[in-house]
């Protein structure tokens, strides 16, 4: 593993190396064979975000951490059903594991380890960070990292906030991930919704850096400063660009609109995707939330029966690699 300091001198163009949005490949046929086979090779990344479907930010009111006890959990079941299709397709995915799911279901996070995938931290409660006074979230993060390095014997170094929710407004917590020992963040969401986002930073990784007064993206960072490698989780997988609709989620696919899918493509093609799924997503069958508004069971419950099948396809036509293993180029 390399240093802080060699990890942060990185250039942006070796973390990321020459890549693509390769998952348009399967909608394009004017793609050349030569595009296709450098497409091919690009690694990307599968991330997970291992939590239940009772933790997700759009049921929060109807799911405060005090019910929690009393649901009926699913995680393990989806997550072993995750497991299986990365092994059966011999695919390196990228773990964020919820604390509460470590502490609850250790299992998990031995299985995920075991199996050779990166396990990062989700933080403990999945509170979004706008919600926690500063030294709660400070508490948080490092409970849940503790739990994980606990479970794995090894460092945790990587991190994605709950709901993408560090913003303008919470950029203080950069300064608490760097104190608690995390090299890298996938935490900012390059677009605006409801729950996340910072509209303006760029839709790519690269890194981000503190001038001591505030933190701003770069595409490097020096050694006398502040900063760590961040990456944004511009697509949701198997996703398209609607105008000024932001990004259709994963289970979304049936709504793909191919001219901005083009317009995309041809615009992002220099980089790699970086994709996320929750464990909930392959799982139809999951209790439904007594409560919840039309939105978000809309957005929750849309072809989840579709999901292990579009899953299957990405592993199958693309390459995917771990966040550590493109930091270390
Ligand atoms: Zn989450």
């Amino acid at each position: 593993m390399d240093s802080f300091s060699t990890l942060v001198r990185k250039e942006w163009s070796t973390v990321f190396p020459e890549s693509s949005m390769v998952f348009w490949t399967n909608l394009f046929p004017f793609v050349s064979l030569c595009e296709m086979t450098g497409l091919m090779t690009i690694k990307n990344y599968m991330t997970i975000d291992v939590e239940d479907y009772f933790h997700v930010s759009a049921f929060e009111k109807q799911s405060p951490p005090s019910t929690w006890g009393d649901r009926v959990c699913r995680v393990e079941q989806n997550t072993d059903t995750i497991l299986r299709l990365l092994d059966e397709k011999k695919c390196q995915g990228h773990f964020f594991i919820l604390g509460w799911v470590a502490e609850h279901y250790p299992e998990v996070v031995k299985q995920i380890s075991s199996c050779g995938h990166e396990v990062a931290s989700h933080g403990y409660l999945h509170q979004r960070v706008g919600l926690q006074d500063r030294q709660t979230y400070r508490q948080d993060v490092r409970r849940g990292k503790g739990l994980l390095e606990d479970l794995t014997g090894y460092a945790v170094i990587g991190y994605r906030a709950p709901s993408y929710s560090i913003t303008r407004q919470t950029e203080w917590a950069f300064d608490e991930l760097l104190e608690a020992g995390f090299l890298y963040d996938s935490s900012i969401f390059p677009m605006k919704h409801d729950f996340y986002g910072i509209p303006d930073w760029p839709r790519f990784g690269g890194y981000a850096v503190s001038d001591g007064d505030r933190w701003y993206a770069a595409d490097r960072c020096e050694e006398d400063q502040r900063g760590f490698a961040n990456y944004r989780s511009q697509h949701c997988g198997w996703a398209t660009k609607l105008p000024d609709r932001g990004w259709w989620l994963f289970s979304s696919a049936s709504l793909l609109d191919n001219t901005h899918g083009t317009e995309a493509y041809q615009q992002e093609r220099a980089t790699a995707v970086c994709f996320y799924l929750h464990p909930w997503e392959f799982d139809p069958e999951q209790p439904r939330m007594a409560g919840a508004s039309m939105k978000s069971r809309f957005r929750h419950y849309l072809n989840l029966d579709k999901t292990e099948q579009r899953f299957r396809r990405l592993l199958d036509d693309f390459v995917f690699q771990s966040i550590a293993a493109g930091l270390e180029g």
